[in-house]
């Protein structure tokens, strides 16, 4: 964080969508991997269709994909793709406020019904958020396709997030996670173990056209 970064707080409904999260007992953490596989499917699908509306777009579109990368030594995992990315004004939108009526639905629920809430979240899914499952700060780095400035997200998941305007980064989205360590939980799995992430891969990639290219940091 520079001294040009903002320090933004959640909404009400983030910060007990994050407080779920954080301390949920959930055990099925794996599905972070799909919500951040399906964001980067999403935001290529719609880089594609941008390109074809807008002959103006100056984007390469030849080799869209996903592009997953872990280090063991480092404990992160990132997920990269090349696809719409987000302006800024987009990631304070979409990344720090929760409008989604599936949350609201989820966090009355919470507090209406008798399931647990790692229940219903395993039934709802919480997109970008489930991260904090297994992280305990996420970074994302984004340059919306057309723009020239880029923009750094990043939170501990703990009630503020930073946000800065960076002069430059690769286009489209890049989230990175300092994962928890091991120890911190009876449900966690070594997601820097590249036999891990490719099974996850395996396993949420089959609604996934695009490729999913998949690189280890070796020490
Ligand atoms: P959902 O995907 O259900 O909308 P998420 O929490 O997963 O909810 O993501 C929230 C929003 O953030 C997405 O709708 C999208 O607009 C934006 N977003 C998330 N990840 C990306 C990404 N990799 N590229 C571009 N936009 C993204
Ligand atoms: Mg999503």
């Amino acid at each position: 964080m520079t001294a040009r970064a903002e320090t933004h707080e959640f909404q009400a409904e983030t910060q007990q969508l994050l407080q779920l999260v954080v301390h949920s007992i959930y055990s099925n953490k794996d599905v972070f991997l799909r919500e951040l596989i399906s964001n980067a499917a999403d935001a290529l699908d719609k880089l594609r269709l941008a390109s074809f509306a807008n002959k103006d777009l100056q984007v390469d579109t030849s080799d869209l994909h996903v592009e997953i990368a872990i280090d063991p030594e480092q404990r992160t995992l990132t997920v990269r793709d090349n696809g719409i990315g987000m302006s800024r004004a987009e990631v304070v939108d979409l990344i720090g406020t929760i409008a989604k009526s599936g949350t609201a639905e989820l966090l009355a629920k919470v507090r209406d019904s008798q399931d647990s809430a790692a229940e219903l979240i395993g039934q709802f899914g919480v997109g970008f958020y489930s991260s904090f499952m297994v992280a305990d700060r996420v970074g994302l780095t984004t340059r919306r396709a057309g723009e020239d400035e880029a923009t750094r997200w990043e939170s501990d998941g703990s009630g503020t997030y930073t946000v800065e305007t960076v002069p430059d980064a690769a286009q489209g989205t890049s989230v990175t996670l300092w994962l928890k360590p091991e120890e911190a939980d009876d449900n966690l799995f070594d997601y820097t173990s590249e036999h891990k992430i490719r099974e996850l891969v395996r396993r949420y990639s089959d609604f996934i056209t695009w490729p999913i290219r998949m690189e280890v940091e070796r020490a």
